[in-house]
């Protein structure tokens, strides 16, 4: 499946509602500039390897290039040409004076030894070394990336400019210069937009049940603020894998990531310290997952998981999108018609990315922000543009993806024709 025509097929279909020009639409099917370069590394028993790594700046008509790093054995530039685009979109949505882009690697980390991924990122960061930039472009964690690949990325890039460059990355460890709230910001942001959808609905947490499919930073998080706030947490899944609450009761995210962490995947038991339930609690595959029984499917993996052949199996009444393009433009359909809301990856996760803006303002400014002021910040940028999605679903009589690109165009336009 390619994620970049998917892309191009949900920019498209939002342009004709939005009756956006055809030369700002030209423009934003193409990404500006795309990079691939190929880094060696020599592995700890010394054998060589080369690895492919991209960098793709889709559009930097609102702000500098900004998106996240990708370390994954499925990366390839379809995909990242996708995820760029969707940053661009992200940004816009949100209304943060940033740009798309987004990188990856085609390696598979979970087979490298830490010195080898940091030799790798290094490599990575000064084959980039023209590319990146905090005014430039501004790479982030993604999917396998986290606060310590961020700061070899910074560190590297510094000693190359002989001066300190926090501003380069974001999402790095607060010695660094991270800003306090960016590990938990996608979650955050995406559970603000859940209450916003909750209330629209009118549901109530203990009535309502949640499944999510991916239990990395983003995927964890989320699940556990659900659980925090009452909702029933039925589901809960990692790549290997998931456990299935077959009484409805919910889980606590806490006690799944304990036997995960123990037994290095989820397993087919529910414990609470060493009390262990397999009767009521199952195993279950990960594209089974999707079709549970639940109100609220949260896709926090990757890419295409619901797609023509299972959309017409889910169950749940709303699809929170917090993976990037988790639903082809097929499932798309098929849940429309089923009347599924779908709240689309461009809002949902938007939340990490506007953290990552408010690092990076700190970061030029040499301030640090408490949690406090980072959440009190994030809050009103997620409710703005969940109303202005949900304003313009309304309006255009149409789902809240489309209507989120309709949002996304409209700034484009704005800034593409006033720099004209
Ligand atoms: N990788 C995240 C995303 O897809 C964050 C990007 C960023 O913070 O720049 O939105």
């Amino acid at each position: 499946m390619n994620a970049f025509k998917n892309a191009l097929r949900q920019l498209d279909g939002a342009a004709i509602i939005a009756a956006t020009d055809q030369s700002i639409l030209a423009t934003l099917e193409r990404p500006e500039r795309i990079v691939e370069v190929n880094v060696p590394l020599t592995l700890d028993s010394g054998e060589k390897k080369i690895y492919t790594g991209y960098r793709v700046q889709h559009s930097n008509a609102r702000g500098p290039y900004k998106g996240g790093l990708r370390f994954h054995q499925q990366v390839d530039i379809n995909e990242v040409k996708a995820l760029a685009l969707w940053m661009t979109m992200k940004c816009a949505v949100v209304n943060i004076p940033m740009g798309g882009s987004k990188g990856g690697i085609t390696v598979n980390p979970k087979k490298l030894s830490r010195a080898e991924l940091e030799r790798l990122t290094r490599a990575f960061t000064r084959a980039m070394k023209d590319v990146f930039g905090p005014d430039r472009d501004v790479p982030a964690p993604d999917v396998n990336t986290n606060a310590e690949v961020m700061s070899w990325i910074m560190d590297e890039y510094s000693q190359l400019n002989g001066k300190n460059e926090p501003a380069v990355v974001t999402g790095k460890p607060l010695a660094l210069g991270g800003s306090k709230g960016r590990d938990t910001a996608t979650a955050d942001g995406g559970f603000m937009v859940l209450e916003e959808v909750a209330k629209k609905l009118k549901l109530k947490p203990k009535q309502t049940s949640v499944v999510v499919q991916g239990f990395g930073n983003a995927g964890y998080h989320i699940a556990k603020l659900a659980h925090q706030a009452g909702y029933r947490v039925i589901g809960l899944s990692d790549s290997r894998g998931g456990i299935v609450d077959l009484r409805d009761k919910g889980m606590d995210p806490d006690n799944v990531m304990t036997r995960k962490k123990e037994y290095g995947m989820i397993g087919d038991m529910y414990c609470i310290g060493s009390v262990c339930d397999g009767t009521n609690y199952k195993a279950i595959a990960n594209e089974k997952l999707l079709e549970v029984k639940c109100d609220i499917l949260i896709p926090a993996a990757l890419e295409n998981q619901l797609t023509e052949k299972n959309a017409g199996k889910v169950k749940a009444k709303v699809v929170l999108e917090i993976a990037n393009g988790p639903t082809t433009p097929e499932a798309d359909e098929k849940l429309a018609r089923k009347k599924v809301l779908v709240v689309p990856d461009i809002l949902a996760n938007a939340g990490g990315v506007t953290v990552s803006y408010f690092e990076w303002v700190q970061n030029r400014q040499g301030l640090a922000w408490s949690a406090q002021k980072v959440r009190r910040a994030l809050e009103p940028i997620m409710k703005a543009a969940f109303n202005e999605v949900w304003e313009r679903r309304g309006r255009y009589q149409t789902t809240m993806r489309k209507a989120a690109f309709i949002l996304a165009l409209e700034r484009l336009s704005e800034a593409i024709r006033a720099r004209a």
